[in-house]
């Protein structure tokens, strides 16, 4: 075999294999490192040795004995358990199985075994129900048990983020040889001076701990060092990123004509709320400068940022110079050609829609043709593509943010000569969380939404009251004075922000169910990320014309869709979802003066229905991130996933302190070495790894 290194798949490490490498992709593990940095989110505490003569029922303790013996047995009932009898020199035990006759090959009598886990009465007779177990392989002379050798019982076990047919256990028994042969030449990217000053473990000490801690201080302190590393790489390569944006001076200052300007906001078919005119005073004040604008609009959904990028976008052509706009689904990009097309055609600019459909590796005679001619292009991530030259790139606008990596950003700037940047997002995005990811941004908001706009109505509905509201919806939508359509999203399956076959799967089943059995009456539709655009297009127009009642829609389908007659938004599972991602949701419907309604469905007996709750009293996204932030325990799997951001293990952004430290100790290392990590060549390694994972796949 070949040398181990943290580089090594997963596959081929000892007993891992293909099978296994592939379930450990879902868990986004592919080498040794990344198994290494695969945190256990809890302990069991098996630290409490009993001898058996003292066992009482409910205790949660470790015994070490010998097998005696081992029967499979199978009740007149069909079913099948392991029977075990274990013995020390106080008395005997009896272990239970269920459903693992193949324990028979290991679990043989002369044995010495050590369990764990919560005694129990099972046949009248005290016993250990599936405990966790190891055998022990110590010579039986050497009396004295080290839990330290244990990774399974007697000391404070690991349990792991699980995926199907990966427990904690398979998880603890690949980690601790792991552990044992990489730490020792494991080499520590943190500078030392920054350790020493903040007080942090060592990073083969902390990797140790965090796995197998002998007690929860050794815990906390690995968790203080990792989650710090978190953290602080992120800072260091905001921090970078701002640094190398302030050295450039040489972006396109543009000309700005207010008056041709002022004329197309006159002509708008409505008036600009105060906020989006001051955004729009600071996004042209940012033009105007020969640094490059490198700006974050953030905005609640539906208050009008894309006219903002439009009147941009304007300005930016007025002064020779052309746009791009890339939307991250084919649907968006979609909807702000259109937009695009209605608002600026009319003043002679010529808008050019660009998505994978389109693409210009396919389009012959587009090779041809000088893109010059275009004024706008607007597009999906196909605008990446090196086809498409643009001769004269003023603008760059980028709708959605979080779906896309910084990676991405930097390549669609690539296409011009330090072109001005501006982002938008409806993501309520926390000051401290602002600080960390986008320190290289400045932050333009708009609090105010569009007059004439009523607040959601949003109702927590659990389980016996569903076919009533299913009847309340009906009679809205038959309702043919108002003409209300209603949105219904479907079961988030698997925490992510992209669709998986999973979530497609389960809308699909929905929308049978719904469309055969609970509204036959209705006209219903799917929509779905793995139709061809085709699809997508003639089913949201047809929504659109009203030809469509009810659109069924898989969770993280068209976040920023535009349907201002739909007035009910339905969400299935809403439990499963971030108070932020509901919040999205709910701001498809309430686009214009009818009154709208959200729908929550729940099961009550969860406990995150109060969190649900908190959904009908308040109709502020930025409130309602925070309060996620703050439901949410250190150890929840997907938090942040939820966020739309990133993925931390340990680190929150909650945790204001950490964040101020780290930033500190970035910003002093990189003034120290003059933005330069040539001599600390581990960190800037480090630093390339993790700021190319954040890059999400498309
Ligand atoms: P978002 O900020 O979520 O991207 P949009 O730009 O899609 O929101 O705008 C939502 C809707 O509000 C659109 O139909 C748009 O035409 C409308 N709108 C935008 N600004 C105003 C305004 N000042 N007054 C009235 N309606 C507006
Ligand atoms: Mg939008």
């Amino acid at each position: 075999m070949k040398t181990l290194t943290l580089s090594t798949p997963v596959k081929d490490l000892f007993m891992v294999g293909p099978v296994y490498a592939k379930r450990l992709a879902r868990l986004n593990l592919q080498t040794a490192e990344d198994l290494l940095h695969h945190y256990p989110f809890r302990y069991e505490d098996y630290r409490l040795f009993s001898k058996i003569r003292q066992l009482q029922a409910k205790e949660v303790v470790t015994v070490v004995g010998q097998i005696i013996s081992f029967e499979n047995i199978y009740t007149k009932g069909g079913k099948k358990f392991q029977k075990i009898i274990v013995a020390d020199e106080t008395g005997e035990i009896q272990v239970i199985f269920f459903n693992q006759p193949f324990l028979k090959k290991t679990l043989k009598p002369g044995l010495r075994i050590s369990l764990a886990g919560r005694v129990e009465f099972f046949n009248a007779r005290l016993s250990f129900l599936n405990p966790e177990y190891e055998l022990i392989k110590e010579p039986k002379a050497k009396l004295n048990i080290r839990s330290e050798n244990f990774i399974h019982t007697g000391r404070l076990v690991p349990i792991y983020p699980e995926t199907a047919q990966v427990s904690s256990r398979w998880l603890r028994s690949r980690i601790a040889p792991l552990l044992n042969h990489l730490l020792p030449s494991l080499k520590d990217w943190l500078p030392a001076s920054i350790q020493v000053k903040e007080q942090l473990l060592n990073l083969q000490t902390a990797l140790k701990q965090i796995h197998f801690p002998a007690n929860p201080a050794e815990a906390k302190a690995a968790k203080t060092r990792l989650a710090f590393d978190e953290l602080f790489l992120l800072q260091l390569a905001s921090l970078r990123r701002r640094h190398h944006w302030q050295q450039q001076k040489n972006g396109p200052p543009l000309k700005i004509n207010k008056l041709a300007l002022l004329k197309f906001i006159q002509k708008l078919p409505f008036v600009l709320t105060d906020d989006q005119k001051q955004v729009l005073r600071e996004i042209l004040g940012d033009l105007i400068k020969n640094q490059p604008m490198n700006r974050l609009l953030q905005g609640d959904v539906g208050c009008g940022k894309t006219v903002v990028a439009a009147v941009a976008a304007y300005a930016t052509y007025l002064a020779g110079y052309q746009s791009v706009l890339m939307a991250p689904t084919e649907i968006l990009a979609n909807q702000h050609y259109q937009t695009f097309k209605t608002l600026l055609e009319p003043f002679g600019l010529k808008i050019k829609l660009i998505t994978s459909g389109t693409s210009p590796s396919k389009d012959k005679k587009l090779k041809n043709k000088p893109e010059k001619a275009v004024d706008i292009f607007i597009g999906t991530h196909a605008l990446l593509y090196p086809h498409l030259e643009l001769k004269k790139l003023g603008l760059v606008i980028i709708d959605e943010q979080h779906r896309f990596g910084v990676e991405q950003r930097a390549k669609l700037i690539k296409k011009g000569k330090n072109p001005h940047l501006l982002i938008m997002t409806a993501t309520p995005i926390p000051r401290t969380v602002a600080l960390t990811l986008y320190g290289d941004l400045n932050l333009s908001i708009i609090k105010q939404m569009p007059q004439g706009r009523r607040q959601v109505k949003t109702w927590v509905v659990p389980p016996q009251k569903r076919a009533a509201a299913y009847n309340w919806i009906r009679k809205q939508i038959k309702n043919l004075e108002e003409g209300n359509q209603a949105f219904i999203v479907c079961p988030l399956i698997e925490p992510s922000t992209v669709e998986s076959l999973k979530d497609i799967k389960a809308a699909k089943e929905e929308f049978k169910n719904l469309s055969q059995k609970i509204f036959p009456d209705l006209r219903l539709g799917l929509l779905h990320g793995r139709l061809k655009s085709r699809e997508k297009e003639t089913i949201i127009n047809d929504f659109r014309l009203k030809k469509i009642d009810i659109l069924v829609a898989t969770p993280v389908v068209e976040v920023g869709i535009d349907i201002p007659d739909a007035t009910i938004m339905v969400v299935e599972g809403a439990d499963r979802f971030g108070l932020a991602t509901l919040h999205q949701l709910r701001g498809r419907v309430g686009r214009s003066h009818k009154q709208s309604y959200c729908l929550l469905f729940a099961s009550q007996k969860d406990k995150s229905y109060q969190r649900l709750k908190l959904m009908e009293t308040c109709h502020q996204g930025m409130k309602l991130a925070e309060m996620d932030l703050k439901w949410r325990g250190p150890g929840e799997l997907y938090g942040t996933a939820q966020h739309g951001f990133i993925k931390f293990k340990l680190a929150s952004f909650s945790d204001s302190q950490l964040i101020e430290k780290t930033h500190q100790a970035a910003l002093g290392l990189l003034e120290k070495e003059n933005y330069n990590l040539k001599n600390l060549p581990l960190l800037h390694q480090k630093l390339e790894k993790v700021t190319i994972k954040a890059v999400e796949p498309n």
